[in-house]
């Protein structure tokens, strides 16, 4: 084993090709979101094991979840969603001479040839954003290629912006530092090269990388560097926070920002089309990414039934009826619902496990509002009674032995699912008999004691 340690550098290469003509606008217009227009990816994880066997993250199913959270805090005000679809640890093979396998990578080199072998042996999504949460890496934290699906980052690094900044270059961002971008965005000035070097976005500083000895603990720029025109450059403190920014951690660690003309170069770039294999729908937000809901009586206790939902969103989960022991379809609205919130999760919520769908609820998800069809945000109402009897009966056996001489008493669903049912029945021996609209019974015979 070597290099253990967390590296906030990227590996990302800068690209090596213009853009494509007539793609790009180099807009800063935030109307340019008004278009109500989003799209939902499918994103799917891998963690590579070491050889060894020995599981050096054992946090990384929960982190991947975080991570993906992270993403739609990001991106969603851009239109762009991530659905999470998943976590599989594989076993890296040892390779020869080199027993840390692809669990430590030497180089950029060897990340090919892992995802090589990732895909060779069936690990990999055709239809998902794929992430490969390495071990460490010689150097570096996180590495992507532009207009793809895959992407690598350091498992360490997977709560840190590395994470999202590597999903940035598959939507082709580009790092906003570089040596050649003028730092005039006056597009008559001859220096004006804003949109053919660096990022080639127009609202993102020209700079040199933020050196920390240029930047104060405010993380405001506090250098006096001058472009190829000899003007100084004119960075704020977007700028350094940019999760585009090479040293993706340093010195302002743990910031995300986007500017607006950077989510409109990756819109376009959506737009051509490289990513429509991982494309989904805004219907499986809706949908658990783990667990089952309880349907039946026949399937035992409710308890045990416990779906889950990504975290990154601000849920509601409001009152509803419906007759629907299953959720109703994402596309049926016909259900009631009302505004009392029976569980509100922010989309900060760090306790994974509390996200789930009560009982008698419809789902709310803060998504860009307007931009759902008829700004319906609530669905799913899920409303099953099959987990409380819907009538039942008490049987007094007179003679306080089981034999005939009986007196049933009929109970409505109000009567048998009382709370005081049991406490208030007289000494003696009974049976207790419910009965669920799914069909299932249960009967319990109790002694009451004097
Ligand atoms: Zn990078």
């Amino acid at each position: 084993m070597n290099a253990q340690q967390n590296n906030a550098e990227c590996a990302t290469p800068e690209p090596t090709s213009t853009d494509p003509s007539g793609v790009y606008s180099y807009s800063t217009d935030e109307n340019f979101f008004d278009d109500c227009e989003i799209v939902v990816f499918n994103i799917k994880f891998w963690g590579i094991n070491h050889p060894n066997g020995i599981d050096y993250f054992p946090n990384r199913a929960n982190d991947v979840l975080q991570g993906v959270a992270n993403l739609n805090i990001l991106y969603n005000k851009f239109g762009i969603y991530f659905k999470y679809r998943g976590y599989e640890a594989i076993d890296s093979p040892a390779l020869p001479g080199d027993p840390d396998g692809y669990f430590v990578l030497q180089n950029a080199g060897q990340y090919g040839a892992m995802l090589n072998w990732a895909a060779a042996n069936g690990y990999k999504d055709e239809n998902a954003f794929n992430v490969y949460a390495f071990g460490w890496a010689n150097g570096f934290g996180g590495i992507a290629s532009y207009k793809s699906l895959i992407c690598g980052v350091s498992s360490a690094s997977l709560l840190t912006p590395i994470l999202t900044h590597e999903i940035g270059h598959n939507l082709d961002l580009i790092h906003t530092n570089s040596a050649a971008e003028n730092a005039t965005r006056d597009p008559n000035n001859t220096c004006f090269n804003a949109i053919t070097a660096g990022d080639r976005v127009v609202d993102t500083a020209a700079n040199i990388g933020f050196n920390p000895t240029n930047t104060d603990s405010n993380c405001e720029y506090s250098g006096a560097e001058i472009d190829n025109c000899n003007t100084p450059y004119n960075i704020l403190h977007e700028d350094i926070i940019n999760t585009m920014g090479k040293r993706v951690n340093i010195p302002c660690g743990g910031n995300h920002y986007f500017s607006t003309g950077q989510g409109i170069r990756m819109r376009q770039a959506i737009d051509v089309g490289y990513y429509n294999a991982a494309l989904t729908d805004v219907a499986s937000l809706y949908e658990p990414y783990a667990g089952e809901y309880f349907y039946s009586s026949t399937q035992g206790s409710p308890a045990n039934y416990v779906p889950l939902f990504q975290p990154g969103f601000d849920y509601k989960f409001v009152e509803c009826s419906c007759d629907c022991p299953l959720p109703s379809d994402y596309n049926d609205t016909s259900f009631y619902y009302n505004t009392n919130a029976v569980l509100t999760i922010s989309k900060y919520e760090t306790d994974f496990s509390i996200i789930t769908h009560p009982n008698h609820t419809a789902i709310f998800i803060d998504l860009i509002s307007p931009c759902i069809a008829n700004g319906q945000l609530t669905r799913r109402c899920y409303d099953n009674y099959n987990n409380k009897p819907a009538w039942g009966s008490v049987t007094r056996f007179n003679d306080g032995v089981l034999n005939s001489n009986i007196t049933i008493t009929p109970k409505d669903s109000l009567g048998i699912n009382h709370p005081t049912l049991i406490n208030e029945l007289n000494p003696g021996l009974y049976k207790v008999e419910k009965n669920y609209l799914d069909g299932a019974t249960d009967q319990d015979i109790i002694f009451k004691e004097n």
